[in-house]
């Protein structure tokens, strides 16, 4: 190789170099789209978590919406009131009174609870159970093998005796254990207080049904509704406006509550004050008995 040839080949680069960078600065002011600041700005307000709680697919794209679709300021669980006030304010708009969401498990059937539990040997998910004819006999219920649980990023969600059952100090309200549940028994709810009423059974067959295959389902008697108007039996079930809930427990709910003959009506969330104080003396346990099940109540049997 003699410098000519290494000339020649310098100077081939260097012009390839300079026709390349001619054509990149063409694209990029050609191509350029202009990016909204507010995009930029929520995006810096919104925690990062990416859990999809807004309903979108991540922050960036929750930003997007809140700017270009309109979506609403307060939808991130994560955030909070603060966050949905710092957004409202890049948008330069009013944030409405928002509380944080939080799921509630429409079912409170425990193993023992539950009857016609049969021999399950399939893939040991929800929704692969939730296929199959007759692993138990409600088929409103939850059936235990923690699909919600593993959905959950925060460790807020754990199958206990067979029953989902959250754990309100760890959750965020992203909702992901209520997406993933293939009985629709997990909803996303407003909580108006860190304690809140809920129906705890799903089953909309009627009482005499239930009785045949849950000790402690919801048999739509009415009992609660004859008691407070904020009950409404629809399919057998009541159902709780949480729009219109004050989150105070008048004396008619509170007899609604007790009339219930399965104990359907609960409350769920952190312990009230009064719940508190009225354990505060009880002695605790010297000893706490470990619950061992078999491999077959956990696993075969499960349904
Ligand atoms: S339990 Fe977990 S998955 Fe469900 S809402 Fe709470 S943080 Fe999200
Ligand atoms: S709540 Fe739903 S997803 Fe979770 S264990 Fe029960 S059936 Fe499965």
């Amino acid at each position: 190789m003699n410098w000519v040839t290494i000339s020649l080949s310098a100077a081939t680069l260097f012009g390839m170099a300079v026709v390349i960078s001619y054509i990149l600065g063409w694209a990029s002011k050609a191509f350029y789209v202009k990016v909204d600041p507010r995009i930029e700005a929520i995006i810096e307000a919104l925690p990062g978590a990416n859990c999809g709680g807004c309903g979108f697919v991540g922050c960036a794209d929750y930003a997007e919406g809140v700017v270009l679709s309109g979506a609403a300021v307060n939808r991130c669980p994560v955030g909070g009131a603060a966050c949905a006030a710092s957004v409202a304010a890049i948008m330069g708009i009013e944030v409405d009174e928002s509380y944080p969401q939080r799921p509630i498990v429409h079912c409170g059937a425990h193993y023992e609870d539950r009857k016609g539990r049969t021999p399950y040997f399939g893939e040991m998910t929800c929704q692969a159970a939730n296929m199959v004819a007759g692993v138990q006999a409600c088929t409103y219920g939850c059936l235990g093998f923690g699909d919600c649980t593993r959905a959950c990023k925060y460790d807020a969600i754990h199958v206990i005796d067979g029953l989902a059952t959250v754990d309100y100090d760890k959750c965020i309200g992203c909702g992901a254990c209520g997406s993933v549940c293939p009985r629709n028994i997990i909803t996303i709810t407003p909580f108006k207080k860190s304690r809140i009423l809920a129906v705890g059974c799903s089953n909309k067959d009627a009482g005499r049904e239930v009785m045949a295959v849950c000790e402690v389902g919801c048999i739509g008697c009415k009992a609660c509704a004859k008691k407070s108007e904020l009950f409404k039996i629809e399919d057998n079930l009541p159902t709780i406006d949480y729009e219109h809930w004050d989150a105070e427990c008048t004396l008619d709910v509170m007899e609604a509550c007790e009339k219930c003959p399965r104990n359907r009506l609960i409350f769920v969330g952190e312990p009230s004050p009064a719940d508190i104080a009225a354990t505060k003396d009880k002695p605790l346990p010297e000893v706490v008995e470990a619950d061992f099940k078999t491999t077959v109540d956990d696993t075969e049997w499960r349904g």
